[in-house]
């Protein structure tokens, strides 16, 4: 339960109060605002300006701020990882819901999380040290085990690759049982990320070429045990999406 709220004006008076016990950072609050037992204090980050998406490059970059529904409708979003947003939550929730804090709060069921760890996204994260504050850039591959928790300020995409994405759900607009994220980069560099299972999606495989996916994707699945399905069901499936991501790069 939220008790106490603040609405900083600026990035320093945020993590100031940030470093109070119990207090964390709002974004759209679609998860924090469900009813708990502990009390927190919740820092609104509406009024940080943190909200843009640009085009830098050959990168895309993302304020914390942003909202699925703004990153969907962006230009510069891949066709794809639209997909994998849609898939995420329903229009209203996408609407509320920051892309910060939907990675904050993912589990390994997220298909934005899966296609995120797939383009190897890096995660900017301020940190005040010493009265400065200090910009600190991480590849999603580091962030997502360990789920440090600074702020995150901007979420970086690179634009310049092939990506597509593939899933088997219960139904079209549910979470993905089985999905599978590939990346391509002009090198022949080559990422995989599974998602659906577990408390993060995995990453299956980062080669310097396309050969081997499908393995990598049934071995990466071999526990992949849970009330939705078993780990024989998922290796397969695993498999063959991993196959029709390979055909359509
Ligand atoms: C009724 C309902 C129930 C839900 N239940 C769950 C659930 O049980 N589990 C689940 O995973 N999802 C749940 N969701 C999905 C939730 O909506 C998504 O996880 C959502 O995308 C969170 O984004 P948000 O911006 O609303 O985050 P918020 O609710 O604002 O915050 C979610 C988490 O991210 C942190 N955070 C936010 N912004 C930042 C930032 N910039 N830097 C660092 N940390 C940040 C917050 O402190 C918090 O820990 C639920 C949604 C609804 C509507």
């Amino acid at each position: 339960m939220i008790t106490t709220y603040h609405r900083p004006q600026t990035l320093e008076e945020a993590l100031t109060l940030l470093t109070q016990p119990n207090t964390v950072p709002l974004g759209g609050g679609t998860l924090l605002t469900q009813p708990t037992t502990d009390s927190i204090q919740a820092v609104d980050l509406q009024a940080l300006g943190l909200d843009s998406l640009t085009k830098k490059g050959n990168d895309l970059e993302i304020g914390a701020t942003c909202t699925l529904q703004s990153l969907l409708e962006n230009e510069n979003c891949p066709e794809t990882l639209k997909t994998a947003i849609k898939l995420e939550a329903p229009i209203n929730i996408r609407n509320s819901a920051t892309v910060a804090g939907t990675l904050v709060a993912s589990d390994g069921r997220s298909p934005f999380a899966t296609a995120l760890l797939a383009m190897d996204t890096k995660i900017e994260k301020a940190i005040f040290d010493n009265s400065k504050i200090e910009y600190q850039i991480s590849n999603i591959g580091e962030y997502l085990p360990l789920r440090p928790t600074n702020l995150i300020t901007k979420i970086i995409l690179p634009l310049n690759t092939k990506f597509t994405f593939e899933f088997v759900s219960r139904t079209p607009a549910d979470k993905p049982i089985i999905c599978a994220a590939v990346t391509q980069w002009g090198s022949g560099r080559t990422r995989l990320a599974l998602g659906g299972y577990g408390k993060s999606p995995i990453l299956a495989m980062d080669g310097t070429e396309d050969e081997g996916l499908e393995a990598a994707a049934r071995n990466a699945y071999h526990e992949a045990m849970d009330e939705w399905a078993s780990a024989e069901y998922r290796m397969e499936i695993a498999a063959v999406l991993a196959r029709r991501c390979k055909d359509t790069l």
